[in-house]
């Protein structure tokens, strides 16, 4: 079926863009809770299986409410197709698992979410694949890192919580020349904000359990690129079972309906937010990319539409005293996860980053007086009061 909605605007495409609908006439998408499908005759079950013809098998692989969401996602990012996957985490590993075999090298930033950087240094060295960590804004790091048998570039751009940023269309280029295969989370600025794909990127990862559901309601990933790509990895994932539950898709599904919205409104609030930090005497120092002194703030305004909705923010004095204004929040939610309605605090060099060691934290710049904000949608106003020492 052709989408008549492909021209219009970003919020155009999240609300009404690869709409399924089914014989009964559902405004909302409906949701398809059923492991099999059934066919008409043992010759159509041998075609489906034989992929002659198109139609759902098994949910492992093909589910209608999963398609829905993979295909609107899709459209978002400027992808040829989506893989849907049960996290961000099984999106990454798929990702690493179906482009890498034992004895090849990649290449990924110092500066990534916690839990992938334990998956490259322990899993996904039993497997014999070799990593090497470059500093996402230097890109002469990662020119410097290649090897002969390099296949992948795994980045996170802008990184989190402070807010580096890689130049996405110059490693682009050395990747394409390189046979690299170069592939960005962009779970921090969604599709919304930032479209990789479109900068040169040939993969895009999500974690959609943060902002594209936006309600901290489920777990969800997806990686997406070209058909080539993405048939590739949709087979591991066929063969391994880390895929997307029809549930989690249905839910999401409804996320990305708002997307738009939530982001522009989550960008205004953390700006506002660190405005008003840099003016508070008990804060030493803010990290917001939207802030002209943010030293990536250029190089974010070319290839981002907006700066998200992360601040972070060093305290004057050490932990005590972060830990002291975190205790004193009355309405934040003290939780490490990010890319919620509500606002959530967190002390990163205790809790994402704990598992980091000294010098990695010292090399990331994660300092104990160091805190992270995901700003949320309530009134911005009682945001900062909350914050009020
Ligand atoms: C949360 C997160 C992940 C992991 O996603 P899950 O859905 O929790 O598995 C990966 N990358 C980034 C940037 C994240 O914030």
């Amino acid at each position: 079926m052709s989408q008549p909605f492909q021209d219009k605007s970003f919020q155009t495409k999240a609300i009404r863009s690869n709409n399924q609908f089914t014989q009964e006439q559902e405004h909302s998408a409906a949701i398809f809770l059923t492991s099999s499908f059934q066919f008409d005759s043992a010759e159509q079950a041998a075609n489906r299986f034989e992929k002659k013809e198109l139609g759902n098998v098994y949910s492992r692989f093909t589910n209608p409410t999963v398609d829905a969401f993979q295909k609107k996602l899709a459209t978002l990012e400027g992808a040829e197709l989506c893989q849907a996957t049960a996290s961000g985490m099984s999106a990454i590993f798929a990702t690493i698992m179906t482009l890498l075999k034992p004895g090849d090298h990649m290449v990924a930033s110092l500066d990534m979410f916690g839990t992938t950087i334990v998956l490259l240094n322990s899993i996904i060295r039993k497997f014999e694949i070799k990593v090497t960590f470059a500093d996402l804004s230097n890109t002469k790091a990662w020119e410097y890192s290649i090897q002969e048998n390099t296949k992948l570039f795994l980045l996170e751009t802008p990184s989190n919580p402070l807010g580096e940023v890689a130049d996405l269309k110059a490693l682009s280029a050395i990747s394409k020349k390189n046979n690299i295969i170069l592939a960005v989370d962009n779970c921090i600025m969604t599709p919304a904000l930032q479209q990789p794909l479109l900068l040169g990127a040939d993969l895009v990862i999500h974690s959609a359990t943060k902002y594209l559901d936006g309600q901290g309601r489920c777990l969800a990933g997806a990686v997406l690129g070209n058909r080539e790509l993405i048939e590739e990895i949709s087979s591991f994932t066929r063969s391994t079972g880390p895929t997307l539950s029809a549930f989690n898709a249905w839910i999401i599904l409804k996320g990305l309906e708002t997307l738009g919205l939530r982001m522009q409104a989550h960008c205004e609030n953390a700006k506002k937010l660190a405005s008003w930090l840099c003016k508070q005497s008990f804060v030493k120092k803010v990290y917001y990319l939207g802030l002209e002194n943010h030293p990536h703030h250029h190089i974010a305004k070319k290839q981002q539409s907006n700066f998200g909705g992360i601040v972070s923010f060093e305290i004057v004095g050490g932990k005590s005293e972060a830990f002291r204004l975190i205790n004193n929040t009355k309405m934040l939610s003290i939780t490490a996860n990010l890319g919620d309605t509500k606002t959530t605090i967190t002390h990163p060099a205790t809790t994402t980053h704990a598992r980091l060691s000294i010098e990695e934290k010292k090399l990331s710049n994660i300092k104990e007086n160091l805190i992270r904000i995901s700003v949320g949608l309530e009134n911005i106003e009682d945001i900062i009061d909350d914050l009020k020492l």
